[in-house]
């Protein structure tokens, strides 16, 4: 990489802690390099009480923008000029343009789900979608597919310090969208059978499969699938988790959360640049 930076080269960062984990640098200069983009990705350990000045610095270094991920995807939009209606309405943003001096709050995980969903010729709009779910992913999820026009969204969630996230996620998908959407307790698992018996889409958008949470399903057992219901995971470490594996036996068409990862990436990609990642290109190098 170092033969490709020179003067000119821009910077776009990652802001988050813990970040040194993430695959989002190799991901993105991946794909600037292959479609010969003057920008360098770099992740930078920006915490809580650090994003004000980090947002400052983005406007001083005239960078093109940044990704931001916990803790302050929920703090950062305070500090910008502008966010998308989904970032407005999601109270998140985790993407960052700067348009000279003017910087706009996106929030692409939803789109991110959605594209992967097209890519999989899966097509939710118009229709019935259960989703588990209350968090970061799973609000960002429900909003953009109430924005891109799924019918019906029923959410579940355990009564936990999510909860209230999901009661406020539900009126506003009820008052600002064509979609309509309901919210249940996940203990109530009467009515999780029902609504997913008529479901087009059924989405994990929990830790739970993921470690430490490995091995465990929201879905308690395979008589809540049938074959016709396409089940989706959002979590992706472990790819194969205990929930699609019974949906599979079942015979269900299931899609797990690396889609969602990459196409997260893709749309953040596409609004610093204006043109989509090299998609197959990037499948190849993360398989
Ligand atoms: P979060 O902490 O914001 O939300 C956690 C959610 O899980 C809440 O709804 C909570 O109620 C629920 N939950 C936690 N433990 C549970 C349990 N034992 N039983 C039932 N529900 C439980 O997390 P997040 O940022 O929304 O991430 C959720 C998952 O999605 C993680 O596995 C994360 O890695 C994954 N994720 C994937 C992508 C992607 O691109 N594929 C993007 C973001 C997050």
């Amino acid at each position: 990489m170092s033969e490709r930076i020179t003067g000119h080269t821009e910077l776009i960062g990652l802001m988050a802690y813990p970040i040194r984990h993430s695959s989002s640098p190799a991901m993105q200069n991946e794909a600037f390099s292959k479609l010969g983009y003057d920008y360098a990705y770099l992740a930078f350990e920006v915490g809580a009480d650090e994003i004000e000045d980090a947002v400052k610095a983005i406007r001083t270094l005239k960078m093109r923008g940044s990704n931001v991920s916990m803790p302050n995807k929920t703090l950062v939009g305070q500090y910008l000029d502008e966010l998308s209606p989904a970032a407005e309405m999601c109270g998140a943003v985790n993407t960052i343009v700067n348009d000279n001096g003017h910087l706009t709050g996106h929030i692409t995980d939803g789109i991110g789900f959605m594209a992967a969903l097209k890519d999989n010729d899966i097509d939710v709009i118009g229709k019935k979608m259960t989703i588990v779910g209350a968090g970061g992913a799973a609000t960002a999820i429900e909003i953009q597919a109430a924005l891109d026009g799924v019918g019906e969204i029923v959410i579940f969630n355990r009564k936990d310090e999510f909860w209230d996230r999901a009661v406020s996620t539900v009126e506003k998908i009820n008052t600002k969208t064509s979609s309509h959407a309901v919210l249940y307790d996940l203990a109530d698992l009467d009515q999780l059978k029902k609504e997913m018996a008529d479901s087009y889409l059924f989405v994990n958008a929990t830790g739970v499969g993921m470690k430490p949470l490995e091995g465990q399903s929201v879905v308690p057992d395979k008589s809540y699938f049938r074959p016709e219901l396409i089940v989706v995971d959002v979590p992706y470490s472990p790819l194969e988790t205990a929930m699609r594996h019974m949906a599979k036996e079942v015979g269900c068409k299931t899609m797990n959360g690396l889609g969602m990862m990459l196409f997260q990436g893709s749309a953040a990609f596409e609004l610093w640049t204006g043109e989509p990642m090299p998609i197959e290109h990037m499948k190849e190098i993360l398989n």
